[in-house]
Parts: structure tokens; sequence; C-alpha cells
């Protein structure tokens, strides 16, 4: 659960070019943002104004005298501004939401895209899921940088213009007390942003605590440890787990509020010392006579503005800063090379009613950090329309031969060829077009069983095809019996009146998704793992109509399985230890013989003690 410290390396976007790219998002995916941004900070300094030049005007026309109409309607006037001003803010405010949410809700889609979309080994890649949950942490609420920099660019630019106003009102007055206020203002906002860093310093180490109680409630809730939470009474140890790092946040955050306690008391003598300083300096001049006592309120009203619009500049910049740092991580995801071709390989169109030759030629595979090669030297050609069968021990290397051949990992040495040619000029997409395939840990999404045999949107299934692989697999008559038969919605997660399906039917419906895709290769790996013996042996005697004459790999820990494949391959030590058909393996009588009788006096004993 330790999660390791990254190297601090320099953001490879600037805060331009992430607010640049924020306003090239908008632009795309809604333009209504950026009118409402603009009528924000229209609105923001408007109000500024207003509120500070409303009682001046009113002293300067008392003073000289205004009749009581013209001062009424001066009151009316600005009064009737400062609402309309007020609730055009409040309504922008109010409907600034949707728009951004659908800004961020396009950021969120590209990065699911992305991740949907990588090179099949980043996904196991530890860094590389890191990265992705640390991009995609800027676009989990409205608080989070990929849509609150919204708030902050308007604020920033209000803030900003507002204090060049303030700036040159108060320069024309006195240019000491500008100076003083913006040299005062700077020293508060640093020194106190430089106590309140603290928590951001320390991010990694919040982000730690936060990830490992996030890691306990995710393991409580999820349904997979459901089982083992009860045999294994693992509730007391979650809870104290959860118990322990909450005291550890809890302290965290404790001290980080010390810092910000420290900080505001700053913040506050250091506001004492500037206003009481500028209030002197009016103060004297007003007394001196120098300012009318309309001058002397407007500029009263502008120091405290104008202190108000410094630290809110930098303020606002330090928080755009932050926001810009999370962006530039977002976007160094989507900048991550991809060690397989996608768009830039060469196209792959599958040839209908082609068969197609595989070939390892010299391939060595090792996974990243592993001391050894899990496949060493291998050579295989797979032949046109040949029924293989891959059998070995468990931790052989079955899997990762055929995650090979499927295009799911390119090796470590040597060549994977595809009709004689090196699949890696290809686009890889392209390449997996050509399989269909039961894994042995598959996925089903909580639709219908029919959207899940065609992998499409139920309306866009085509229904007899769907019913016939249902029927080839073998699961059409439990699926008739379903409350709405292939409309019916699998598992609970989403849908209430969804089903749950045994492991051996979930199987078959695997199976069914492969027949329906009708790729030219098919690879099977275990597809009997959670079948019944007779289930089992239905599928064994159906294999050649299920692939039909398409090459076909059948990975398979039950020797007796492979006699209806044209070549049986036996993997050891990485490497093809025997290969040849089931026959030829048992009269040679080696290592597959072995393993046969091993398991063959397994069942028959098995068989003899059931009778
Ligand atoms: P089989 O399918 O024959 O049971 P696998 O191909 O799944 O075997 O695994 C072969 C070896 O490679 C095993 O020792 C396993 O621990 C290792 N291995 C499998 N997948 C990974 C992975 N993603 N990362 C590191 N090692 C792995």
């Amino acid at each position: 659960m330790e999660q390791p410290e990254t190297k601090k390396q320099m953001p490879a976007y600037g805060m331009a070019s992430n607010c640049a790219f924020m306003v090239r998002r908008a632009w795309q995916e809604c333009r209504g943002v950026l009118a409402v941004a603009a009528g924000l900070v229209l609105c923001g300094v408007a109000a500024s104004l207003l509120e500070l030049f409303v009682v001046p005007a009113i002293l300067e026309a008392v003073e000289r005298g205004a009749a009581p109409g013209a001062l009424a309607r001066l009151i009316l006037w600005f009064t009737l501004g400062m609402a309309l001003v007020r609730a055009l803010r409040n309504y922008l405010e109010t409907n600034a939401i949707f728009g951004r949410i659908s800004v961020r809700s396009g950021l969120c889609r590209d990065l699911h895209m992305t991740f949907c979309r990588t090179s099949f080994p980043h996904t196991e890649d530890p860094d590389y899921i890191k990265r992705i949950k640390k991009a995609s942490r800027c676009l989990d609420s409205n608080q989070d940088a990929g849509e609150a920099i919204w708030t902050t660019m308007t604020e920033l630019l209000t803030y900003f213009i507002s204090f060049v106003i303030y700036l040159l009102l108060l320069s024309q007055a006195e240019p000491w007390t500008a100076a003083l206020c913006m040299v005062l203002s700077a020293a508060s906002y640093f020194a106190g942003e430089r106590i309140r860093s603290w928590r951001y310093r320390h991010r990694e180490e919040e982000g730690a605590l936060l990830h490992k109680m996030e890691y306990v409630v995710s393991q409580s809730k999820d349904m997979k440890l459901a089982k083992d939470i009860r045999i294994f009474g693992l509730a007391p140890w979650l809870t104290e787990l959860y118990g322990k790092y909450t005291r550890l946040y809890q302290d965290f955050y404790a001290k980080s509020q010390r810092y910000y306690l420290w900080a505001d008391l700053l913040d506050t003598a250091l506001a004492f010392l500037r206003n009481g300083a500028a209030y002197g300096l009016l103060i004297n001049l007003a007394l001196r006579g120098e300012l009318s006592a309309a001058q002397f309120v407007l500029y009263f009203t502008a120091v405290s503005g104008f202190s108000q619009w410094v630290t809110g500049v930098f303020t606002k910049f330090g928080e755009l800063h932050r926001q810009s740092l999370e962006l530039s991580t977002l976007r160094e995801v989507a900048d991550i090379p991809e060690p397989f071709r996608f768009g830039d390989g060469r196209p792959l169109p599958v040839k209908r009613n082609h068969l197609y030759t595989l070939e390892l030629r010299d391939v060595s595979f090792r996974y990243p950090g592993a001391d050894h090669d899990t496949l060493s030297h291998v050579n295989l050609t797979i032949r046109p329309g040949e029924k293989l069968a891959v059998v070995g021990k468990n931790g052989a290397g079955k899997t990762t031969l055929i995650k090979l051949l499927c295009g799911f990992y390119d090796p470590t040495q040597g060549q994977v060829l595809l009709d004689g040619e090196d699949i890696r000029q290809y686009d890889r997409r392209d390449y997996y077009k050509h399989f269909s395939a039961v894994f042995q840990q598959f996925s089903v999404l909580a639709g219908t069983v029919a959207e899940n045999v065609a992998q499409t949107a139920g309306e866009k299934a085509d229904l007899p095809q769907v019913w016939d692989c249902l029927e080839k697999a073998g699961v059409a008559d439990k699926i008739r019996e379903l409350p709405q038969r292939e409309n019916t919605h699998l598992g609970r997660e989403v849908y209430l009146d969804g089903v749950d399906l045994s492991g051996g039917q979930m199987q078959r419906l695997m199976l069914a998704r492969a027949l329906c895709k009708n790729a030219p290769i098919v690879v099977l790996d275990e597809p009997t793992a959670a079948l019944d013996p007779i289930a089992e042996s239905d599928l064994y005697q159906r294999y050649s109509d299920l692939t039909g004459t398409c090459t076909s790999v059948y990975i398979s820990h039950r020797l007796a399985s492979t006699r209806f494949c044209d070549r049986v391959l036996l993997i050891e030590n990485g490497g093809i230890a025997e290969e040849g058909t089931h026959e030829e393996l048992l009269n040679a009588g080696g290592r597959y013989a072995y393993l046969f009788d091993i398991q063959s006096k397994y069942y028959t004993k098995g068989a003899m003690e059931d009778e």
C-alpha cells in the first residue's frame, strides 16, 4: 500500500498554455462558458467601481448644494445600477456551472478514452496507472482544477482590472499611499503564502494518506471481497486499518490548520500596519486642506479596496499556478509515448474467407521488473486453419504466449508475424479486429444479454445472429428462460431487474460473444474452466463447428481435451517442450504422456469412487 515518491519534474505545460488550452476546449465544447466568463468580469469591475464611487458622488453633490430632486435621482441611479449588476452577476454565477460541467465532462471523456485506447502494457504499468489517477483527480468535482480554473481566471481578471483602475486613481492623489499599499499587501501575501504552502508542499504525504483510506473503504465495499470478509472475519481488521489512517490524516490536517492560523495572524498584523499608515497619510492631507471631504472618502475607500485587489491578484495567481500544475498532469498523460502503433501504423483490413498464418520467430518475453524470461526463444508457426492446443502447468506461460499472439505485448526479443509480416508495423487496433477471444478473466458490462453478445447498443444488435451464437455456445435455452430473454440486463450493479448468471453460463455467453465477432482467428483461454463435465464434453464435441475453418488456439489444463485439435504444444521451462497430435505425444512416452497418465488416473479413480 506504500506509494513510492516520484521524482519532481517540471510541468510540460506552463500557465499561459494551460489557460489557452481551457479556452480552446470551451470554444470547442461550449462557447457559453467564455461569454459567461466575460460577463462576470464586466459585472465584477462594474460592481467595484459603483461601490467605490457611490458615497463620494453623493457627498460631492451635497457639498455643491445639489437640489433634493437631483440628489434623490443620483441615489436612485446608483442603487438601480448596483442592483442590476448584482442581479446579473448572480444570474451568471448560477448558470456558469452548466457550461463548465460540460467542458469538464469532455475532459473526463477524453481521459477515459486515453486509458481505453492506450497500448495494453500501459494498463498493467503501475506508474502509468498512477499518472492516470493523478490526472483524473483534477476532474473529480466542481472544486477541482478542471472546472474551478474558470472561477480563478474570471476572478483574477476582475481583480487585475480593478487593481489597475484603483492604482491610476490612487497614484493621482497620493503616489506614496499607492506604493505603500502595494508593497505591504505583496509582503503580506508572500509571507502568508509561504506559511500556507506547507500543505501544498506535503501534498504527496496527504495524497498517500487519503489513498490508504480510500483503499480500505473501496475494499470493504468490493463485492469480490464480500465472501472473504465474512469467512475470514476481515471486518475488524479493515475497521482497525481505517481508524489508523483516519487518525494519521486528522493529525496531518490539524498540523496544516495550525499553519493557516499563523498565516492569518500575520495577515491581520500587516493589514493593520498598511491601512493605519495609508489612512494616516490621507488624514494628514485632509487636515492640510489638500483633499475635499468627497475626495477623502473616495481615497479612503480606495485604500482598503486597493489592498484587496493586490492581495486578490496574488492569491488568484497562486491558485491559477496550482491549478495549472494539475492541468499539466492531465495534458501530459495524453502525451505519454505509445509503445504500439495505432493511427500511424499500416492499415490492416480483415480479409474475409482468408486463412491466416501466425508465427512466433525466436520470441522471448520478460515481464517488466522480472528477473527471468517467461518465454525464451520460442519458434512456432500456426498454419492456416490449424486448430492448435496449448497445454502446460500453471504459470508455464500459456496465457503469455496467447497475449503475444493477440498483440497485447510485444516480444522482448524476436518477432510475431501475421502472414509473414511483423505485426509491429500495423495499426494495432486493426490487428485486434482479426481475433475473437474468450479470456480467463472476462468482463461483462451491465447491459442486456444481446448487447453483451453483439458488443453494441441494443437497437444496433443483429438479433438473428445473436441467437445463432447463443445457440452454438449452448446457452440459448437459459436465455429463453430469462424474464426478458435477450433483453434481460446482466448483473445488479446498475439495473435492479438484472440477473446474475452462473460462472459456466457466463463462460458460454462469452463464447457466444466471441462467435458473434466472427473474426478469422479464435483464441480460447481455458474456456471450460467454469463448465460442468457434461457441458465441457459438449463443447469439445462441437469445437470444430464453433471455430469453423478459423485458425484457432485453445489453452487447457485438461490434457484429454486436446484430442480434437490438429496439434498440441506442451509449454514448459519457458519453451515448447513437446509438440504433436495427442496420440503422437502419448506414443512418444515423454512429459505429456506422463502428465496425461497422472490426470487420467486421477479422473478414473475419482470416477470409480463416485460410482
Ligand atoms: P499460465 O497461463 O501458463 O498459467 P501465465 O502466462 O499466466 O501462465 O504466467 C507465466 C508467468 O508469468 C507466471 O510466473 C506469472 O507469475 C508471470 N506473469 C503473468 N502475468 C504477469 C504480469 N502481468 N506481470 C508479471 N508477471 C506475470
